[in-house]
C-alpha cells in the first residue's frame, strides 16, 4: 500500500486502514478534497464485509452493526472480524462454535468475549462449558417422565464428569446422547412407569423405527444408559445387548458397527 496523498509505500506493520504516510499528508489530502469539493474517499473495510462466504459476510456484518451500538473502537471490531475469519473459515452453515473452540482458535490480537457475543446474536454459540451444560441437562430431563428423568440426569452427569472408568464427554455427545433417547423415553412412558420395566422388545420396537445414523446413535446412547442404569442398580436386567443383537442380525448393513 503507498500513501493515498505523496504515493510513498506506507511504513511496514502499518494497520490496514492506514492510508497517509503521516498526518501532514493526511490533512494535506484533506485540504486539497475541501478546495475542491471532492468527496471522503470510501473508508477502508475488512474484506470479510464482502466476503464470498455467506455465513463470514453475515458474521463480519453482525460485528460491524454490534460494535457501531455498543461503542467498539474501529481496531476492536476488526480484530473480532479477524477472529471470525479464522473460526468461520471452512465451517458448514449451521454449525455452531462452542466457547472452547473461541478460546482455543481466536487470534491473540482478537476478543474473544466480543467474537462470542457476535457468534451468540446470530445463533451460532454453543456454550459448552461445564456449569451451561449442566443447566442443559437440568432442563432437558425436567420434561421427561418422573419415573424416568432422574436416571437419564443421572446417566448425563456420569457422562460430563466421567467416572473412575471412563473420561469425561464432550458436551457435544452430551446433546447428541440426550436428544437420541428423549424419543424413547416418551414413547416408553406411554405404557411404562419406569426404566427398569423397558423390555427388550420395548428396545427392538423403538429401534426397528430407525436406520442408518440416528439407528447407530440411538444404539450406542441406549447401550451407554442401560449399562449406567444397571450398574447402579436401577435396573435388574440390561435389555440394550439383545435387542442391538437381534436388531443388528436381522438386518446386517454394509456401514453398521
Ligand atoms: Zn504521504
Amino acid at each position: 500500500m503507498n500513501c493515498l496523498h505523496c504515493g510513498r509505500p506506507l511504513p511496514a506493520g502499518s494497520r490496514r486502514d492506514r492510508s497517509y504516510c503521516n498526518s501532514n499528508c493526511s490533512a494535506r489530502a484533506s485540504d486539497y478534497r475541501r478546495k475542491n469539493g471532492i468527496p471522503l474517499p470510501p473508508r477502508w473495510q475488512h474484506p470479510a464485509l464482502t466476503s464470498d462466504i455467506p455465513l463470514l459476510r453475515a458474521a463480519a456484518e453482525q460485528a460491524r452493526q454490534l460494535g457501531e451500538a455498543n461503542g467498539w473502537s474501529s481496531s476492536t471490531t476488526r480484530c473480532a472480524i479477524d477472529g471470525l475469519a479464522v473460526l468461520l473459515d471452512g465451517r458448514p452453515g449451521g454449525v455452531r462454535v462452542t466457547l472452547t473452540e473461541i478460546r482455543a482458535l481466536t487470534p491473540r490480537h482478537a476478543s474473544a468475549p466480543r467474537v462470542a457475543e457476535v457468534l451468540a446474536g446470530l445463533g451460532l454459540l454453543e456454550d459448552d462449558t461445564v456449569p451451561a451444560v449442566r443447566a442443559w441437562i437440568d432442563r432437558r430431563t425436567a420434561g421427561l417422565a418422573p419415573g424416568f428423568a432422574v436416571t437419564v440426569s443421572d446417566w448425563l452427569l456420569m457422562l460430563l464428569d466421567g467416572d473412575a472408568r471412563s473420561r469425561p464427554r464432550s458436551a457435544t455427545t452430551i446433546y447428541v446422547y440426550c436428544t437420541a433417547v428423549e424419543p424413547l423415553i416418551g414413547r416408553w412412558s406411554a405404557s411404562r412407569g419406569h426404566l427398569r420395566e423397558v423390555t427388550a422388545d420395548d428396545l427392538r420396537a423403538a429401534l426397528d423405527e430407525l436406520r442408518g445414523h440416528p439407528l447407530r446413535t440411538a444404539i450406542s446412547a441406549v447401550r451407554s444408559l442401560f449399562r449406567f442404569a444397571k450398574k447402579r442398580g436401577l435396573v435388574f436386567a440390561d435389555p440394550a445387548p439383545a435387542a442391538e443383537r437381534c436388531r443388528t442380525g436381522a438386518q446386517p448393513t454394509a456401514d453398521d458397527r
